[in-house]
């Protein structure tokens, strides 16, 4: 079978790889929808603790096409996406229910082979049925989740004021959610006009590319889908007295804010992080399946597995307009 590998730094290849034998409690997967992240580019980019080689790519579905002997909700056929966090279950985070802190953690797509790729494994515990989303959509599972663990921890409640900065793929997946929640007035603020058009489409009540027009100490909710240093501190000027700052954008492993700490006191406001997802897939494809959060729309490239690097290199250099960008293993 063919796979996208990631030989070193800057370095990848598609080439000829041996299509991998279920373990025990495994199934593998044709996968017929990859979606390339940030993450992926951070492994190529060199920005990486793990090993190489690496078969990257933890954001897919595809369908069945072996199981190993003691897999039990699962058979040859079934279509299905992915969980890539693989907590141990044994661990003190792991029994505090805090898995996505599990010391002994496994990602399928970075620290075991992922679905940049024709077929994958993964344990069974990792994998979700998608029932009739499509496999474009069922991609989107694990990202979906990673926001609906970073809506749970802001916890917005009805009426909410929010303020969103950043539009893209994951800044969309956050408007909608915030919708979801039953907020109110969601401005949204982004360089790029196409990616406010469809902030629109999916719900902000007002869109702007000029942060500084917009109110100070006026959202109950502000969130920086960014991660940039400056925006990240930004954040601190509009939100309200009591009100909660998310931090979901990933910064830089070496970026350092600073930040106002009278005010912080003085107006009791929360700053929180979100790291990945704990238990929210299926949330995740019960939105998706309800057309709740759509997900479609946010699609930008279906690239067949050879044009994988292409794929890293328009997100490293925004070459051109792109929103998710899917790698489809199955087109050639
Ligand atoms: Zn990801
Ligand atoms: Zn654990």
């Amino acid at each position: 079978m063919k796979a996208a590998v990631i030989e070193k730094k800057n370095s990848l290849s598609v080439r000829e790889v041996a299509k991998p034998v279920p373990g025990r409690d495994e199934v593998v997967i044709q996968v017929h929808a990859s979606g390339i992240c940030g993450t992926d580019l951070h492994i190529y980019q060199g920005d990486y603790k793990g090993t190489y080689p690496i078969v990257p790519g933890h954001e897919f579905s595809g369908v069945v096409t072996e199981v190993g002997p003691e897999v039990r909700n699962f058979k040859v056929g079934d279509r299905v996406s992915v969980e890539p966090n693989l907590s141990c279950g044994v661990c003190y985070d792991c029994l505090s229910n805090r898995q996505h802190f599990c010391e002994n953690t496994q990602a399928v797509g970075v620290t075991r082979s992922g679905g940049m790729a024709n077929y994958v494994t993964a344990p069974e515990k990792g994998v979700f049925p998608i029932g009739d989303l499509s496999f474009e959509e069922a991609a989107f599972m694990e990202p979906l989740s990673c926001v609906l663990h970073g809506i749970e921890r802001v916890n917005p409640v009805l009426a909410d004021r929010v303020l969103l900065i950043g539009a893209g793929p994951i800044g969309l997946l956050l408007l909608q959610s915030f919708v979801s929640k039953g907020c109110t007035r969601i401005e949204v603020v982004d360089r790029d006009k196409s990616r406010l058009e469809m902030a629109k489409k999916m719900g902000a009540s007002r869109v702007t590319d000029d942060l500084s027009s917009l109110p100070k100490e006026h959202y109950h909710i502000v969130c920086d889908a960014t991660g940039v240093s400056l925006l990240m501190e930004e954040c601190l000027n509009y939100v309200r007295p009591s009100g909660k700052v998310l931090w979901f954008g990933v910064p830089h492993t070496d970026a350092k804010v600073t930040l106002p700490p009278f005010r912080i006191f003085e107006k009791e406001i929360t700053i929180l992080s979100s790291y990945t997802s704990l238990r929210n897939s299926w949330q995740a494809l019960e939105l998706m399946q309800t057309g709740r959060i759509n997900v479609k729309d946010l699609i930008s490239h279906k690239l067949p597995l050879e044009e994988f690097e292409r794929g890293l290199k328009i997100m490293e250099t925004h070459s051109e307009p792109a929103m998710k960008i899917l790698i489809m293993p199955q087109l050639s």
